[in-house]
C-alpha cells in the first residue's frame, strides 16, 4: 500500500504512543521527531523516530540513513 508514511520509528521500528493527532505525538511530552525528506524519485517522505532514535540520529549528525 502506497501510505503517506509509517506511524512508527523507522530505526528501532517501535511503535509511538496512541495520541489524537501527530502533533501531540511531536510535543515534548511524547518527544517523537517528525522528519520530512525527499527520496531520489523526488517523493515526499516521512521518518519518525522515537526519542532514543533521534537522540542517536542528531549525534551522528543527522545522517545515519543515507539513501
Ligand atoms: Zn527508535
Amino acid at each position: 500500500m502506497d501510505k503517506p508514511y509509517d506511524k512508527k520509528c523507522i530505526d528501532c521500528g517501535e511503535l509511538p504512543p496512541p495520541t489524537e493527532t501527530n502533533f501531540t505525538l511531536i510535543s515534548d511530552r511524547h518527544g517523537w521527531r517528525l522528519r520530512r525528506y525527499r527520496n531520489d524519485a523526488g517523493k515526499v517522505l516521512f521518518e519518525w523516530r522515537c526519542p532514543e532514535c533521534w537522540t542517536r540520529f542528531r549525534a551522528a549528525g543527522g545522517a545515519v540513513r543515507q539513501q
